[in-house]
This record gives C-alpha cells, sequence and structure tokens, in this order.
C-alpha cells in the first residue's frame, strides 16, 4: 500500500483558517483594526462599503512595515508579537497568532499599503486569494492601509451565507464599539457608504462612553473604581433606573480586550440584586486589569473567551465593587459631561486614587461546600480582605470550645498570621490529617488537585476535569434523551433578543433532554419551570448566555453537532472554577469521577486534564 498522508498546500491550509478567524465582515473589521492598534497608531480610519461585503478598509498612522516585513505578513504563523510558547502568557498585543492577514487574503482580494516613518517610500500589494499579484514601491503616508474587497470571492457558499447588509453593519458597528471603547486614546472615524457613522477624538474614557452611545448616557454613569492586588476595576456601570431590556450594553474588558464572560455578568447582576425591574438589564462598561500571566487568551481563534486563573476570586471582588458604587453614588446628582469625571465624585472620594475602598472577598467561599470550610479564610496578605479577616478569629473562638467535632478546616485560625504562598490554606495541609487519617489528596493554589500514584504523583486541573466529567454526563443524558430535572418554586423567567431566543429554541429539545423545563419561549422572555438535578436555579442565566455565545461564536459551516455544543458548554459554566476551595471529600469524588470518564485525560476542549510526575522524574531532580 502507498502512503496516503499528505501536508496540505499553504493556500488550503489557510483557507481552512479562515474559516475560524473570518465568520463575516465584522471579523475582517475587529482583525484590522486590532492590528492597527498594535501597530501604535492614534489615528484610525474605518471605510465599509455595503456592510462590508463589497470593502472594508482600516488606515492606520502607526509604524508601518518594511518591505520584508509587508510581504512576509501574509504568511501563516507569521507574527511579530510573540517568539515563544512563554510570550503567550505575557500578552500586550491584540493579536499574535499570524493568521488574520493570511487567512483573509485567503478569501479576498486585498491591497496593502505601508510605509514606515523613516522611509521615503512605501510599499503596495496587491494579493487575490493567496497569489500575490503585484508588489511595488509607492508614495504613501507613513502608516497602513489595507483594503479587503470581495470578501468570500472564492467560496460562494460562504458568501451566500451572509445576512442581509442591515444585519452585516450591526455586526461591523458592534466590533467597533467594542475597539473603540477599549482605547479611549485613540481617535477614531467610521464611515458606511460614504456617510460618517462617528468620528471621535481621543478623549478620557467616560467621554468615549457618551460618545459611543449618546448623550443621554452621561448622567446614567455611576463611575466603579477598584485597585487590588490580583485585579483593578475601572470604568462605570448604568444607574438601575436606566436599565435596558436587551444586553446590548455590556462591556467586559479585560487588559483592553473585549471578552464575553456569562459568569462575571453574573458578578454585576448579583450585585444589582432587588433593584432591577424583572426582566431588565444592568448596563456597564468596565474595565479590569489583570496580571498577562494569570489569563489564557488563546482558546478560541476569535480570541472573545479567555480562561481566568481564580475567576472565583474576580467573581467576589467585582461585586462587592459594583455594589458599593451603587450604594455610594446613587444619589449623587446628575453629573456634568464638561467636566472631568474626577470633579464629578463627592468629597469622600475625591482623591480615591491613594485608597482602595476595603472590600471584604472571601477568597475561600465554596457553594458546594457546608458552612464550616468558608470560614478558613487566613489569607493575610491581600489588603482587600483586611476587613473579612478580622472576623475570623472571633468566629473561630467559638470552633475552639466546640472542640473537634466540628469539620478539621475550622480550626486553626488563631494562626491568623501565617502567610503561606497567596492561594495555600493552612488546614488543609495541617489540621485536615489530624482528622482524616486517610488524606490521598489536596489542593494547590485552589487550582489543582495533588494526589499520589503507585508510580509518582498526579496532578489534576480542577476545572478542565470536572468539565470533562460534566460533559459526559451531559452527553449521555442528551443522547439517551432521559433525565431527571428539579421543579423550580416560582417559574423562572429570562429576557432575551429575539435572536437570542430563536438560538435557545433551536436548542430546547436537547435542553430538555439535560432536564430543562420550558413553559414558554416567545419573542423576547423564556419561562423555565425546571432545570437539570444539580443545577442551581442561579446559575440558569449564566448557562443560557454561555450557550448563546458558544453557538455565535460557532463557526457556521463546520460540522455542527447541537448536542455535542450544548454539552461542552453546559459543562464549561457549570465546573468548578479556579480559585474555588474543595474540601477533601469533594477532591476525592472529582478525582474518581474523572477517571470513571470515558477519555479521563482531555478535557472537552482537548486540553489536558492532569498530568502526572514518575518517582524517577523525581528522583532526577534531587540529582
Ligand atoms: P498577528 O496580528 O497575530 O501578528 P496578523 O496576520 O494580523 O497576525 O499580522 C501579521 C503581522 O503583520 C503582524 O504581526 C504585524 O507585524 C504586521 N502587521 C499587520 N498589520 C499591521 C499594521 N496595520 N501596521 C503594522 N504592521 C502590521
Ligand atoms: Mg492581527
Amino acid at each position: 500500500m502507498t502512503d496516503i498522508i499528505q501536508l496540505l498546500p499553504d493556500h488550503v491550509a489557510n483557507q481552512i483558517a479562515a474559516g475560524e478567524v473570518v465568520q463575516r465582515p465584522a471579523s475582517v473589521v475587529k482583525e484590522l483594526l486590532e492590528n492597527a492598534i498594535d501597530a501604535g497608531a492614534d489615528d484610525i480610519k474605518l471605510i465599509i462599503k455595503d456592510a462590508g461585503k463589497t470593502l472594508v478598509q482600516v488606515i492606520d498612522n502607526g509604524k508601518g512595515m518594511s518591505v520584508t516585513d509587508a510581504r512576509l505578513s501574509f504568511e501563516r504563523h507569521a507574527t511579530s508579537k510573540i517568539k515563544s510558547a512563554e510570550d503567550l502568557f505575557q500578552l500586550n498585543t491584540k493579536g499574535f497568532r499570524g493568521e488574520a492577514l493570511a487567512s483573509i487574503a485567503a478569501i479576498a482580494h486585498v491591497e496593502l499599503k505601508t510605509k514606515r516613518p523613516d522611509d521615503e517610500l512605501g510599499t503596495v500589494i496587491e494579493i487575490e486569494g493567496s497569489t500575490v499579484k503585484s508588489q511595488e514601491v509607492t508614495v504613501t503616508p507613513t502608516g497602513t492601509s489595507v483594503a479587503v474587497k470581495n470578501l468570500f470571492f472564492n467560496i460562494p457558499a460562504r458568501r451566500n451565507f451572509l445576512k442581509s447588509d442591515t444585519v452585516e453593519l450591526r455586526h461591523i458597528t458592534d466590533e467597533f464599539h467594542r475597539v473603540a471603547l477599549a482605547h479611549p486614546s485613540i481617535a477614531f472615524a467610521f464611515y458606511h457608504n460614504g456617510s460618517e457613522l462617528f468620528n471621535i477624538p481621543s478623549e478620557n474614557y467616560r467621554q468615549r462612553v457618551v460618545h459611543i452611545f449618546g448623550n443621554k448616557t452621561n448622567e446614567r454613569l455611576v463611575p466603579v473604581e477598584e485597585d487590588t492586588e490580583v485585579l483593578k476595576i475601572s470604568g462605570f456601570v448604568g444607574k438601575p433606573e436606566y436599565s435596558k431590556k436587551t444586553r446590548s450594553e455590556q462591556f467586559f474588558f479585560v487588559n483592553q480586550r473585549f471578552i464575553k464572560s456569562p459568569y462575571l455578568n453574573h458578578a454585576i447582576s448579583a450585585a444589582f440584586e432587588g433593584l432591577l425591574k424583572d426582566g431588565y438589564h444592568a448596563s456597564y462598561f468596565l474595565n479590569l486589569t489583570v496580571d498577562p500571566k494569570t489569563i489564557d487568551i488563546n482558546i478560541h481563534p476569535t480570541k472573545t473567551e479567555i480562561k481566568f486563573d481564580d475567576e472565583h476570586t474576580l467573581y467576589a471582588i467585582l461585586r462587592s465593587a459594583v455594589k458599593h458604587s451603587l450604594g455610594q453614588f446613587n444619589i449623587a446628582p446628575v453629573l456634568d459631561f464638561e467636566q472631568q469625571s474626577s470633579f464629578d465624585t463627592p468629597y469622600s472620594y475625591k482623591d480615591k486614587a491613594g485608597k482602595a475602598p476595603t472590600i471584604e472577598v472571601d477568597r475561600s467561599f465554596n457553594p458546594f461546600a457546608d458552612e464550616g470550610s468558608s470560614s478558613g479564610n487566613t489569607s493575610s496578605k491581600s489588603t482587600s480582605t483586611r476587613t473579612s479577616f478580622k472576623s475570623v478569629p472571633t468566629a473561630n473562638w467559638e470552633s475552639l470550645y466546640v472542640g473537634l467535632e466540628s469539620k478539621g478546616n475550622r480550626r486553626q485560625e488563631d494562626d491568623v498570621e501565617v502567610s503561606f504562598e497567596k492561594e495555600v490554606k493552612t488546614e488543609t495541609i495541617f489540621s485536615d490529617a489530624s482528622v482524616e487519617t486517610s488524606k490521598t489528596t489536596f489542593q494547590l493554589q485552589q487550582k489543582y488537585i495533588v494526589s499520589t500514584l503507585k508510580s509518582g504523583m498526579l496532578i489534576i486541573d480542577q476545572n478542565r476535569a470536572h468539565q470533562r466529567v460534566l460533559y459526559e454526563s451531559f452527553l449521555k443524558h442528551i443522547t439517551i434523551k432521559e433525565a431527571t430535572s428539579q421543579q423550580l418554586l416560582f417559574p423562572l423567567q429570562l429576557s432575551f433578543t429575539p435572536n437570542e431566543v430563536n438560538i435557545i429554541s433551536e436548542l430546547q429539545e436537547d435542553l430538555e433532554h439535560t432536564g430543562f423545563v420550558f413553559s414558554d419561549v416567545k419573542e423576547e422572555t423564556i419561562t423555565i419551570t425546571g432545570v437539570p438535578v444539580g443545577v442551581p436555579e442561579s446559575e440558569v442565566s449564566i448557562i443560557l448566555e454561555q450557550l448563546i455565545s458558544d453557538v455565535e461564536n460557532d463557526v457556521p459551516d463546520a460540522s455542527f453537532s447541537a448536542a455535542d455544543l450544548l454539552a461542552k458548554s453546559m459543562a464549561k459554566s457549570l465546573a468548578i472554577k479556579n480559585g474555588q476551595t474543595l474540601n477533601n471529600t469533594e477532591q476525592e469524588h472529582l478525582v474518581n469521577s474523572l477517571f470513571a470518564c470515558k477519555e479521563p485525560n482531555i478535557s472537552p476542549t482537548n486540553r489536558p486534564t492532569f498530568i502526572t510526575m514518575s518517582t524517577d522524574d523525581i528522583e532526577k531532580k534531587f540529582m
């Protein structure tokens, strides 16, 4: 038999990659705008014709490219932004995959003009479907202009898949909003079919929000500021009385990158609890800054989803920061747009830069645990936990008298000065051992579960492992079409846009096989009377929002399996988060369920769920 495997030619590989990166004209807009920002531009123009079907052009005044770089930029995996895999955890740029230009050039007619500040002349390159048609010297201003014409000219199926101009333009406008909001110091202009839709100067964040969403927005904004060791928050939430029926004004930016996170969104809803009318959604425009090392951006080609090292703590900080602001500012007088926002703040907040408000973060809060284990907060490092930490010793005085029948992890908080590595819980190291003799696992950094093997050591990623467990169980329920559901005391009404309701109704049958019971799915509301056993009512909105976002992000013509997508999405929403403390029983349960899975070693998104280290490996390290 002859060998049958062959390497795909580059232009075919590029077309396949394009399927993931470029779903519609808006994807091109996003990639080109991001490249302009990465090039250090402070003035960017976006020019669109026929909702991007005929032309998407971005002109920037950034650093431009050399003749060679201009040609190389269209190669796949050609990037100036990272050099090694380690750089992935230090990202300060929007792009890093080196795929966008190659992908776009595979499925459109592209003209690139570029010149560096010190060069006399620039370069112009024309490419059609990955073939370079010409490369010449040209006179052009400093910076780069990329014009993308006739998108999907060589993939008619994809071209036909495009929606009406109105819909595609809305997607483009959404992308534009996101990029412009993330970069208020950059001036932007946006033209569609010759008319100017936006022309916004370099400005502060408040002005940017108001320029994009209209003058009326100004009086609705409540500033949110928080600065902790792990997370810095700045931005605004909308006053409750101005909440909207749609979720169109909900923006999270993490390190200046727009992201979607139903889980963090839930933190905001929790902060607004009791303040919103049924079916209304809070508006928010929040910038979160975290150490790039603590996030993974490389989990989705469009980079709108990221994975946090400690999502659990971020949730708590976010919720309490927003709550605090609502309390502080809800009664503040209407703010004047001409003033700097620092003048608008009440006297006690004027010099807020220096002192971050203290908030209570229960780092060890764990909804799965019983009360005993959530009092184990011994982290004394973070200033933000100061208040909660003071109260800990008192609480535990009692437990000293109660004695050992309270759970092992109740003790030893008198030892509050102990500051081990940030996340290590002293009680999991010592006190449990005195009660439970057969301890085989422990938790590391509230992220990994470490266990011993005959041959060495096993380290499990708690989030990925749990995703695998849930994924297999949901998939089973969906395919054998039987699941138990728990009846809700009161029907739960959730509101969505008609488009979102459509997505849910397409998946309704599969959802019912997981245990959901819908009494009504119409226009803008979904009424739920039953949920899968074990799913808390409060998580239902997270699940459905995540599901909608996953469906929207899915590649339209890839081999789409609704059941698989649903199982993956629900597993993602419900899996134990990083940063969540697990007691011993929970740890062991997770380990056992993981190894009862069909494919225990990878997560539903094909990442390793655990690693092992043999005694040999360990011994070598001691040599
Ligand atoms: P990535 O952004 O992931 O690096 P791209 O395919 O988007 O990949 O771009 C490839 C490379 O081309 C970039 O790394 C950058 O060096 C260069 N480039 C792209 N657009 C611009 C631009 N507007 N100005 C300057 N350089 C650019
Ligand atoms: Mg790029």
